[in-house]
């Protein structure tokens, strides 16, 4: 079936004020709305397609690609599919303001049609998990305890004494929604809403539980295994679906939320995925070569400091960083080289050093090949 053009199901002209389309998908809205109209698919189709045309007109960008390319630049969104009762639903606030005799009358917003009761949710719960270094570098299990709401295991969650007490709600026959009518400047409109007697549950305890006094739940210690992938970094937010609290008298438990907090290493500092260590060397070692010893992630690696090594230098140590929390490979260990230069020395280090100060070897020659500070950091960062 082909669209049709959305001022004209608006009934408006292309050069309509947006007070004029707000108007007219007011009073269509409450044509078709499903309310007024149950059980009829044409409404229904109506009611979706004022609530699309509406979507884009009176939205000043939408409107423009709109005006200029017709359906076909509205891509994706509004399409094939148009919108579902939720969307359309949740416009309703800015189509008929808040507070208005409309909030209750759709639902406040929330848009429903016709639907059972609601699966509720628990609430989250927070823990913080610290990290050290060795344990962001390669993914760790972490196993920790939470204090959390589970359902009531003498009463299986319903709150009732011997989970059997109970009745179905009579104000709403346990559907847990009622329908009322409202009287509106606009005629007499019929609503649903939920139950004020059982709360939406649809059945009412008559006896409360001797455990639970009626909530439906227990507070219960739980270890938990939290396999924490690598690369992780400090403030990152891990998810675990399902293990959060049950709500009161029966739902699906919330999620567990894990912020990571990131233990600063001793000597190690971190830089993305790459690990950074400072070593100082003596100058006699940077003149003669050494071999020493750096720490890493995964423990001491011994380097080799070749003779004629300058202050600045970077060394780096493929694949001895962290990996990489998309799987992009792993990072490097990279090591500063600092040379330290003697800032207290005896009468005898005096003599010898004296000795060498005018040999033309120690004078500073730096060839093309020795780069300066920053065009070594550039190297290794850019
Ligand atoms: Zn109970
Ligand atoms: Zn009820």
């Amino acid at each position: 079936m082909a669209k049709r053009d959305y001022y004209e199901v608006l009934e408006v002209s292309k050069s309509a004020s947006q007070e004029e389309i707000k108007k007219a998908y007011r009073k269509l809205a409450i044509k078709y709305h499903p309310d007024k109209n149950p059980d009829d698919h044409t409404a229904e189709d109506k009611f979706k397609e004022a609530a699309e045309a509406y979507e884009v007109l009176s939205d000043q960008q939408k409107r423009q690609r709109y005006d200029q390319f017709g359906h076909q630049g509205m891509n994706g969104g509004f399409g094939g599919g148009g919108m579902n009762m939720e969307d359309i639903f949740s416009q309703f606030g800015d189509i008929f303001g808040g507070g208005s005799p409309f909030e209750s009358f759709f639902g406040g917003g929330g848009g429903r049609s016709g639907g059972g009761r609601r699966q509720r949710k628990g609430s989250n719960l927070r823990i913080k998990l610290k990290l050290n270094l060795e344990e962001i570098a390669n993914g760790v299990e972490k196993k920790i305890k939470v204090k959390r709401y589970v359902a009531c295991s003498t009463c299986g969650g319903n709150g009732a004494k011997n989970g059997t007490e109970m009745q179905t709600c009579n104000s709403c026959q346990g559907s847990g929604q009622v329908r009322k009518v409202v009287n509106t400047m606009l005629g007499q409109m019929v609503s649903t809403a939920t139950c004020p007697t059982c709360n939406g549950e649809g059945r009412i305890v008559t006896k409360n539980c001797d455990l639970c006094h009626g909530s439906g739940r227990e507070l219960q210690e739980e270890v938990i295994t939290i396999n924490v992938p690598a690369g992780v970094m400090d403030g990152m937010q891990l998810s675990m679906g399902g293990k959060g609290n049950v709500p009161e008298r029966g739902g699906v438990p919330g999620d567990l939320l894990i912020q990571i907090e990131e233990e600063a290493h001793p000597t190690l500092k971190r830089d993305g995925n790459n690990v950074i260590f400072d070593q100082y060397i003596s100058f006699m070692d940077a003149a003669l070569g050494a071999d020493i010893e750096v720490p890493t992630i995964g423990g001491k690696v011994k380097i080799n400091i070749k003779p004629g090594t300058q202050s600045g230098e970077i060394f780096r140590l493929r694949g001895k960083g962290i990996k990489d929390i998309n799987g992009y490979g792993k990072g490097d260990q990279l090591i500063h080289i600092n040379v330290w230069t003697p800032k207290h020395l005896s009468s005898e280090e005096r003599a010898t050093l004296e000795r060498l100060r005018d040999s033309d070897n120690f004078a500073p020659h730096p060839g093309k090949n020795d780069k300066g500070f920053f065009e070594k950091v550039k190297d290794y960062f850019q």
